[in-house]
């Protein structure tokens, strides 16, 4: 159905994958919502922290517009991360500064590295703003080919997105690769949504003030049980920082949001102890996810698991899990046909797939 008036470069894009909502599964399925195990998107399995959920009961400023400075949000982001509040900005997600990042730094047919397999979002970004979109796939280990990437970058690639740890692996970049990366010619992106869930000293926070090339995104979707809030932060360089609050919409992050999020920053402990249980929860679902023989895990410093798939068809275990109320990950993306990603779960969420996934055993 095409329409005259729309963009080309938009009307050749192809659809964003649907996700199927629980209730709408749950409607599908006749399984009750509660009863769904959702495994397929990486959220916090034990849901909004206390203190959100007790700011959010008692939200009385839904009426009135929210400080399209969030102030408050970033003061507290800046003591917890010990660094300037005009470093930080927030967002609808770290996937609306994604977005913003492209807009700000990108002209139409600028070019981008994007190294697949990876979050899919920021090809998706860049399709949007008609960037050319370097493609340079990842090692079979999901390693990055780092002679690529620093050619790209010579030849006049502006800008690169890298997930760390990586989505849907799990794996972190070593730090040789790093190091190297940051000394190229490039804007890097170093996207943090599951740093949380690895080795602290892994994040390049401390890095951004010392470099003019440097931005971090975090999220609250993941460690911080927030996905469906919609909060994101960045740290930038701070002439950075201060174009994007030109040209971010001024209300982007709702008062719910703020509200969820300083919540979590006064829940910290809770969030980190909860974490603590998603990390062992990791180590018992990858063990028995290797003892069923035909799923070999990856190694991962996230909250989910990647497995390649042996004997019998990634797609159709998908669905067969997704029949019993089991909601997992499948890519169509090239070379990970045979692939599902888990996200973890709580402990009788990893009893449940387990046993499923040991009766539809080949
Ligand atoms: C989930 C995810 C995000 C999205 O974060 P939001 O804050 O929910 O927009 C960003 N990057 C990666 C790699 C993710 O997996």
């Amino acid at each position: 159905m095409d329409n005259r008036f729309i963009r080309d470069h938009i009307r050749s894009m192809k659809p964003y994958e649907p996700i199927i909502p629980m209730d709408v599964l749950s409607e599908q399925l006749n399984i009750p919502v509660d009863a769904l195990v959702k495994l397929d998107a990486n959220e916090n399995p034990y849901g909004m922290p206390p203190a959100s959920i007790r700011r959010l009961q008692a939200l009385s400023y839904g009426h009135i517009y929210p400080d399209p400075e969030s102030r408050h949000l970033r003061q507290k982001l800046s003591e917890r991360l010990n660094l300037p509040l005009e470093n930080i900005v927030v967002g609808a997600g770290a996937d609306e500064l994604i977005d913003l990042l492209i807009r700000l730094m990108m002209n139409p047919g600028d070019v981008m590295i994007n190294c697949p397999p990876t979050f899919g979002f920021y090809d998706a970004a860049a399709q949007v703003h008609d960037l050319r979109i370097e493609t340079i796939w990842r090692n079979k280990d999901f390693s990055l080919d780092s002679a690529e990437i620093a050619s790209a970058a010579k030849a006049g690639a502006k800008l690169i997105f890298l997930a760390n740890p990586n989505n849907p692996d799990g794996g972190l970049i070593d730090q040789k690769t790093l190091s190297k990366i940051l000394e190229l010619p490039l804007m890097v992106v170093m996207d943090e949504a599951y740093i949380e869930f690895a080795k602290p000293h892994q994040s390049l926070v401390h890095e951004v003030l010392k470099r003019d090339n440097l931005v971090v995104l975090r999220t609250f979707s993941k460690w911080g049980g927030l996905a469906g809030m919609r909060l994101g932060y960045g740290i930038l360089p701070s002439a950075i920082a201060s174009e994007i609050m030109k040209i971010k919409q001024p209300y982007n992050v709702s008062v719910a949001a703020s509200e969820a999020g300083l919540g979590a920053l006064e829940d910290v402990s809770i969030l980190n102890e909860r974490m603590d249980r998603i990390i062992t929860e990791r180590t018992r679902l990858s063990h028995g996810l290797q003892a069923l023989g035909y799923l070999q895990p990856y190694p991962t410093d996230s909250n989910f698991v990647l497995c390649k798939v042996l004997h019998v068809d990634a797609y159709q275990l998908k669905n067969d899990l997704m029949k019993q109320g089991i909601m997992i990950r499948y890519f169509r993306t090239a070379g990970l046909e045979d692939h599902l990603r888990f996200s973890i779960g709580k402990p009788q969420d990893t009893d449940r797939l387990l046993a499923a996934l040991e009766a539809l055993a080949p």
